[in-house]
Parts: structure tokens; C-alpha cells; sequence
């Protein structure tokens, strides 16, 4: 079987799919995006078509070594994005070819379902209460929430108080049975986060995820040893070798990793199994569209260490047949490859030029905030 052709879409609001033809008449589906750059991750991925075409797309992990390893500079957000889109395609066109679920050929199924938790947003304690209740009656028994905007390096009492006032309204309104993780989303301090920790504490969080920024791993480790809240990180690194100084340095209990970013379905497999030797769980970052959220989704049904999934579009629009969310859990995908049929028709109308710009936050001051 050799690769004939691979084109890219930029489909709205923010995502960048790939299709992936093979002179066998099987095509695989990938969504190489980094969010806010998703002509450069296309023509990331446009430059990696030079080695691709004309080659055997089964050869899944010889393919990723040549195009990473083989390429000299590597790693980061665009070169890793493109490199997990092809990586997802390849796998969704193997499993197709075997007539059996990508996670069939990683170990098969661990579990019978795939625990998913909701976002919760809101500005005021009210909101946040009525989203709470909305996820508790839908039967999520996980939600996250990021409880506040930008966040100055050393925070007001009262931007403290608001934001346990937030999480203390999500808290009652969801009960003691249902987790929450909290999202600081890198911006917080160091030096800030050990107190909006300890105020939002007695509201027992799942876990805080992106404490501080995660690329001072020496930072996010003192943090996670004067918690006892687990700490989140991952979406921000790319390829096994990011999550090892994490996990070497104890400075994360639970794995983020984005299928769509850290180089797909096998390298978030292995990243799954190094964090397992920690005692570490996966939680992989989606907050993509459906062919990463199917593609998150192989994985989770095969990783012992599989802790909830995020979601936050099942493919109605994009999908022949929609996931579902029943009881807070999606069911094992059970057809070939990553199990979705992307209904190209109605991709025709949500195309467009790729244009979506990360919007910025701004300090009261006029200087720029950490988004
Ligand atoms: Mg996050």
C-alpha cells in the first residue's frame, strides 16, 4: 500500500483536518493543529508530504522516527502538531486496512466505556452554580473550570476570595460526588499559586492543572510538594522526552498530553506507560475537534492508567455519526481505524482560511497577560 495523496483543511472555528489517500482506495483521517497557527502547522505538514508520499502508511512508528529523528531540528508546537495529524491519519488508515479499532492493535480494550468531564464557565458564583447543576444533571461526574482571567504575578485579596468564592459555588452546586479540576492555564506565578491553592483547597479540587507555567519544571515540582492536590500538566509539551524530566522530577500526578500535539496516538501510549511506572494517570488534552477527540479516545480505551477525557465538540456537523455522551462516558468506538466517518458534504460549508488569532489578554496597565 503506498500513500497517494494528503491534503489539508482549515475547518472552523479554529481546527485544520487532514485526509489521506492510498492507492488501495483506504483513507485515514488526522487533525494536525496548533490553535492560532494553523497555516504554519499546514504547511508544516505540506514540507513532511516531500518524505510521505509513496510510502507505506502501516509503517506507522518508522514513518514518525524518520520525519522526526531523521529531519535533525525537531520537537515543538508546529513540527509536533504536524507530525501527530499524519501519525493519527496513518493509524486510522491501519486499523481500516486490519478491520479493527486502533486500540485492537495497541493491547485492545482495558475498559468498557471512557469517563469524559464537561467544561464549566462563568463570571459570577451564580453562573457557576446553574453550569454546575446543568453538567450534574446531564450525569458528568467530572467538570473543569479555569476560575478566573488574567492574573497579575501577585493578586489582590479579593481576586483570591472571588476566585474560592467560584470554585466553593461550583463545589455545592455539583455535591461531593462529582470532581472538579481546576485549571490555572499557566497564568498564574509561582509565587502566587501556593495561596489561590490553599483558598480553593477546602473545595477538594481533582486536580489543579497548569499551576504555573510548565516549562519551569523545577517550579511546578516545588509547587506540587507543598499539595496535597494532584498537579496537571501536559498539553504545552511535545514527545515522550518533555514528560520525563516531569515525571523524573515528581512535578505532575496526572499526564496531559494533546493527540493532536505531542505526536499522536503511539507517542501519548508511551508517554501513558512512563507516567504508569510513576504512578502517574493520563488525562489527555482535547479541546480539538472530533477526529482528535476519536483519536484521544483509542488511546483511553487502552491505558490502564486512564483517568477522564476532555471534550468539548462530539463531531455533530463534521461526523456521519456524532459521538455520544451518556452518563458522563463515551462508549468504546467499535469501528475500524479511529472508529468516525467525517462527513465530507457537510465539511464543504465550515471551511475557511485558517485565519482564527489566539485572543489576547491585557493588563489593566496595557502590558500583555498570559493567555
Ligand atoms: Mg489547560
Amino acid at each position: 500500500m503506498k500513500i497517494t495523496s494528503i491534503e489539508t483543511f482549515f475547518v472552523q472555528p479554529r481546527w485544520v483536518f487532514l485526509k489521506m489517500q492510498t492507492d488501495e482506495g483506504v483513507t485515514g483521517w488526522g487533525e494536525p493543529v496548533a490553535e492560532g497557527w494553523s497555516r504554519t502547522t499546514a504547511m508544516a505538514v505540506r514540507e513532511m508530504c516531500d518524505y510521505l508520499i509513496g510510502q507505506d502508511p502501516r509503517r506507522i512508528q518508522h514513518h514518525w522516527q524518520a520525519l522526526r529523528t531523521g529531519g535533525f531540528y525537531r520537537g515543538g508546537p508546529i513540527l509536533t502538531s504536524a507530525l501527530s495529524g499524519l501519525e493519527q491519519a496513518m493509524w486510522d488508515i491501519t486499523g481500516k486496512w486490519l478491520g479493527q479499532p486502533v486500540y485492537q492493535l495497541l493491547g485492545g480494550a482495558v475498559r468498557e466505556r471512557i469517563r469524559v468531564y464537561g467544561h464549566v464557565h462563568g463570571a459570577t458564583c451564580e453562573e457557576y452554580a446553574r453550569t454546575g447543576q446543568v453538567h450534574r444533571q446531564a450525569g458528568f461526574t467530572a467538570v473543569k473550570t479555569c476560575p478566573f482571567g488574567p492574573a497579575r504575578f501577585v493578586e489582590s485579596p479579593q481576586f483570591v476570595e472571588e476566585v474560592a468564592n467560584r470554585v466553593g459555588a461550583l463545589r455545592q452546586s455539583v455535591g461531593p460526588a462529582v470532581d472538579i479540576g481546576l485549571d490555572f492555564h499557566g497564568r498564574i506565578s509561582p509565587a502566587l499559586a501556593p495561596r489561590l491553592i490553599d483558598a480553593v483547597a477546602p473545595y477538594h479540587p481533582m486536580f489543579i492543572e497548569e499551576p504555573c507555567l510548565p516549562e519551569n519544571v523545577e517550579a511546578l515540582a516545588d509547587i506540587a510538594r507543598r499539595t496535597n492536590i494532584p498537579i496537571a500538566t501536559g498539553e504545552r509539551l511535545f514527545g515522550k522526552w518533555a514528560f520525563r524530566e516531569l515525571l523524573e522530577k515528581r512535578a505532575a500526578a496526572i499526564l496531559q498530553p494533546d493527540l493532536s500535539h505531542a505526536g499522536g496516538i503511539f507517542e501519548v501510549r508511551q508517554i501513558a506507560a512512563m507516567g504508569e511506572a510513576y504512578y502517574a494517570s493520563l488525562a489527555p488534552h482535547c479541546p480539538l475537534g472530533p477526529i482528535a477527540l476519536a483519536s484521544c479516545l483509542q488511546v483511553d480505551a487502552c491505558t490502564p492508567n486512564f483517568l477522564c477525557q476532555e471534550q468539548v465538540n462530539l463531531g455533530e456537523g463534521y461526523l456521519k455519526e456524532p459521538l455520544v455522551i451518556k452518563e458522563g462516558h463515551i462508549d468504546l468506538p467499535e469501528k475500524p481505524g479511529l472508529g468516525i466517518e467525517v462527513d465530507e458534504e457537510a465539511l464543504a460549508g465550515k471551511i475557511y482560511d485558517g485565519s482564527w488569532l489566539t485572543p489576547r489578554f491585557w493588563y489593566a496597565d496595557g502590558s500583555v497577560a498570559e493567555w
